[in-house]
C-alpha cells in the first residue's frame, strides 16, 4: 500500500508531487509512492493524455540508458482572475503555477452593478488571452474577489453595503454560462490572503492578513488553510468597536467602528475637512510621501488603531505572521510603525516572542494571484484530478 501520499493514491495524488516543479522518473516515483510501477504507469499515461504533465529525456547519474522523466506541464491549461475593489479592478490570466501571463488594471466602480461590471470583466478576459495567444477552450475557472461579504460556497455577496445589486446576485452562473467553466467567488481579503501566503509564506502555519484600504478588514490562514468560518464572515475586523475613540458614525450603522477611524474614506474625510485635495486612498498616500505632517500623523494614528484592535487577536490566535496589504501600506513604515506599537506594547510576551509584522510583498497584485490559486487548487485538487482523467 502507498505510504505518505496526500489525497489517496491516484494520479491527483502523483500530479500533487510533480506539483514542486521537480521531474522525476519512474522508478524514482515508485519509491516515492510505494505503489507498483504498472500503477505508476498507468497513472503517468492518464496524466501524459491530460497534458498536465511532460516526458524529458534525461541521462542517468550512472551514465547508463536514458530514462524518461516526467514534470508537471504549468502551461496545460490558464486560469482566469479578477479582482474588483470598491473603485478599481485588477483583471489577469495566469498559468496552472499562478505565473501571471498578461493583466490589466482600470477605474471600475463596483456601484455600477453585476451585469455592466461582469460584461467588462468578460470582454476584458477575452482581450487578455489574445494578447497571450491562449484561447477560450485553455481556460479551466475562473476566480473572482468582490469587495464585500461572499458567500464562498455559492460564490454570491451577501448584503454588502456598498455594491447595490449584488446581494444574492448568481456571479458563477453569469459567468459560468458564458465562459463553460467553474468558477470561485470570495470577498478581496480572503484572496489577497490567499495569494500572499501561497507565493511568499508558503511554510507558514498561521497567518493573519490585514487589508487596509477604503474599507480595514483581514484573512486568516490556520494551519496553512484559509479559514473563512462559518458563513465566510471570519476575520471582519473592521467592525469590531474601538473603545478609546470618539462616537464617529460607521456605514454599517454602529459607531465607534476600526474602520470608521482608520479606514482610508475615514482618512479622506479628516484630509478634506482642512481642506486638502483627496479622494481615496491612493492620494492619502500620496501626501504622506511629500511629508504633509497631518496626512502621516493620521496614517500613524490609523496604524494604532489597527494594532489595538489586532493586539487582541494575536492573544487570541497566537500568529506567526502579520501582513499588512491594501492602499494604505504604500504609505510606508508610518502605518507600520503605527500597528508594531500597540501590537508589541498590549499583546502577551508568548504570543509576540517570535511574531513578524511585514508589508505585503505582493502588493496590489496579491488579489489576482490569490483569485487565480483559489481556481488552481481546486482544479489540481487529488480528488478533482482523479475524476478528470477517469471521465
Ligand atoms: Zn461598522
Amino acid at each position: 500500500m502507498a505510504q505518505g501520499m496526500p489525497g489517496g493514491t491516484g494520479a491527483g495524488a502523483l500530479l500533487s508531487i510533480l506539483r514542486d516543479g521537480r521531474a522525476r522518473t519512474r522508478a524514482e516515483l515508485v519509491q516515492l509512492t510505494g505503489l507498483s510501477r504498472s500503477a505508476v504507469s498507468q497513472r503517468i499515461d492518464a496524466l501524459l493524455h491530460q497534458r498536465l504533465i511532460l516526458p524529458a529525456e534525461e541521462t542517468t547519474p550512472s551514465g547508463g540508458r536514458p530514462a524518461t522523466a516526467f514534470s508537471f506541464n504549468r502551461e496545460a491549461r490558464v486560469v482566469l482572475a479578477a479582482d474588483l475593489g470598491v473603485t478599481h479592478a485588477r483583471i489577469a490570466v495566469s498559468d496552472l503555477g499562478g505565473a501571471v501571463l498578461a493583466e490589466r488594471a482600470a477605474d471600475l466602480p463596483i456601484d455600477s452593478g453585476p451585469e455592466p461590471t461582469l460584461s467588462w470583466v468578460l470582454d476584458t478576459f477575452r482581450e487578455l488571452l489574445a494578447e497571450c495567444g491562449h484561447i477560450a477552450s485553455d481556460v479551466c475557472g475562473v476566480g473572482v474577489g468582490l469587495p464585500g461579504p461572499v458567500d464562498h460556497e455559492s460564490g454570491t455577496a451577501v448584503n454588502p453595503p456598498i455594491m447595490p445589486g449584488w446581494d444574492g446576485f448568481p456571479v458563477p452562473d453569469w459567468l459560468g454560462e458564458r465562459l463553460g467553466v467553474p468558477v470561485l467567488v470570495d470577498n478581496d481579503v480572503n484572496i489577497m490572503t490567499l495569494g500572499e501566503h501561497w507565493a511568499v509564506y508558503p511554510e507558514v502555519e498561521h497567518l493573519i492578513f490585514v487589508k487596509a484600504g477604503t474599507g480595514i478588514g483581514c484573512g486568516i490562514i490556520a494551519g496553512r488553510r484559509l479559514h473563512r468560518g462559518a458563513r465566510g464572515a471570519a476575520g471582519d475586523i473592521g467592525h469590531i468597536r474601538i473603545p478609546t475613540i470618539d462616537q464617529v458614525q460607521c456605514r454599517c450603522g454602529y459607531v465607534g467602528c476600526l474602520e470608521a477611524v482608520a479606514g482610508g474614506a475615514a482618512l479622506v474625510a479628516r484630509l478634506r475637512d482642512v481642506g486638502l485635495d483627496v479622494a481615496n486612498g491612493r492620494d492619502v498616500v500620496r501626501l504622506t510621501k511629500e511629508g504633509n505632517p497631518l496626512a502621516i500623523r493620521l496614517v500613524r494614528q490609523g496604524g494604532r488603531e489597527v494594532g489595538s484592535a489586532l493586539a487582541s487577536i494575536v492573544n487570541f490566535f497566537n500568529p506567526t505572521l502579520i501582513v499588512i496589504g491594501g492602499d494604505l501600506v504604500e504609505a510606508g513604515d508610518h502605518l507600520l510603525a503605527g500597528v508594531r506599537e500597540m501590537i508589541y506594547g498590549r499583546s502577551l510576551p508568548l504570543a509576540t516572542q517570535s511574531l513578524g509584522i511585514r508589508a505585503s510583498e505582493l502588493g496590489d497584485r496579491a488579489g489576482v494571484t490569490g483569485a487565480a490559486v483559489m481556481v488552481i487548487e481546486r482544479i489540481l485538487a487529488p480528488e478533482t484530478v482523479d475524476r478528470s482523467v477517469t471521465t
